[in-house]
This record gives C-alpha cells, structure tokens and sequence, in this order.
C-alpha cells in the first residue's frame, strides 16, 4: 500500500493518501486543504480516488471536501453520524479559530464501527474512538492505524471542545487502541508517526510512565 502524507490547511492538518499498487484505487484520510496538491499527488501515482474517510468533523481535517468533490464528482465522503453536527456547524468553528468561513461538508455515507466497505486492495475497519469529538473514528487499514486527533506521537488529541471528554478519550485509547498488535505504525491528524508499541510506553498521559 502506497501512504503519502501531505500536511495541507491553516493549521498544517494531515491529509493521507492511500494508493493500491494493483487496482490503481486510492482513498483519503482527512480532505485538510488545498485540492490541487492533493491531485497532483495522485496523478504523480496515476492513482483513482474512490473515497474520503474522515476521522472528525473538525474544520481543519474536512476543509478540502467540497473543492476535491468538484474534481472528482463520484468520490464518496463517509464520517461517524455523531460528528453530523460538527460539520453543519462548520462557520462557528471557523470563526472561532479565526478562519474564513468555509462551507458545510458534502457527506454522503454515515458510518460507525460496524460499517462493512468494499473497496479493492484496502482492509478497512472502523473504530469507534470518541473523547476529542463524540464521533471520532480510527481506521485501521491493512494494518496501519490512522488515527486522527485521537492519538499523536506522545500526546492525545484535546478533550475541550465541543462533544470532547477526557474520561472518553482515555477509554477509546486504552480500551481500542492499546489492546492492538503493538507493532501497529500509527499516522496521525498531526504531526509524525508513531507505535502503538511507542505509545504504551511513551504517552505523556496514558504511557507507562505517565501520571495518569
Ligand atoms: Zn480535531
């Protein structure tokens, strides 16, 4: 499986980029900003987008949906049903965060844990994580954990956001992620990669050395 990482948006979110070598198909991680880079690095791959999941419905990881949709009209958008109102409250958030207002997502499946998706070359499960939103979601991709602004390289995702809760998020990473094969890479929403292996010794909150 191809994975490209392209930090894109005012905040330098992650888009992903998933190719497979055999189909030509790939999928999104996150839609986080400029459509044009991100096209250019699917025709680079002469890769087909087929799908965008999103792992929240912040601002800054939809941002690039609705512009992408009018390059590729047949694209589908899924994210958890709970982060629906995220997404229609797109202006507040922006406007909080001091941006231009974009618009409201175009989404066209809502998905949770138990969501089935047939898409050549990708084993995709979803994972119910909730804590930074209520319908935050990992996907677990042939074997490779993205995981949004759930968890980062020792850090969590923010808990004080509309819909966030602390004791959520601790559940949903030491009951859903922690308990995966720990050689698990893991690309995150922001920043560089990490282990789940990393991450259960490492974490600044839930690691074995921390004060939690
Ligand atoms: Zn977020």
């Amino acid at each position: 499986m191809i994975v490209k990482k392209l930090p894109l948006g005012p905040i330098g979110a992650n888009t992903y980029i998933l190719g497979d070598e055999t189909s030509k198909k790939a999928i999104l991680i996150d839609c986080t900003g400029d459509c044009l880079e991100i096209k250019k690095a699917l025709d680079n791959d002469n890769l087909n987008l087929v799908a965008i999941f999103l792992t929240h419905g912040h601002f800054d990881h939809v941002l690039g949906v609705n512009d992408i949709k009018k390059i590729y009209p047949d694209v589908k958008v899924y994210i958890n049903k709970e982060d629906e109102v995220l997404c229609q409250n797109i202006a507040v958030q922006c406007a909080h965060f001091g941006i231009n207002s974009c618009d409201v997502p175009k989404i066209d499946e809502y998905i949770d844990e138990n969501s089935k998706f047939d898409i050549s070359g990708f084993d995709i499960k979803a994972i119910s994580t909730p804590g930074h939103s209520k319908g935050s979601l990992c996907y677990l991709i042939n074997g490779e954990l993205f995981s949004g602004d759930t968890l980062f390289y020792t850090e969590i995702g923010r808990c004080d956001l509309f819909g966030g809760s602390f004791s959520e998020i601790e559940k949903s990473i030491r009951g859903k992620l922690f308990v995966l094969d720990d050689k698990t890479i893991v690309h995150p929403g922001h920043g560089q990669d990490t282990s789940i292996a990393y991450e259960i010794k490492h974490n600044a909150y839930f690691g074995e050395n921390s004060r939690y």
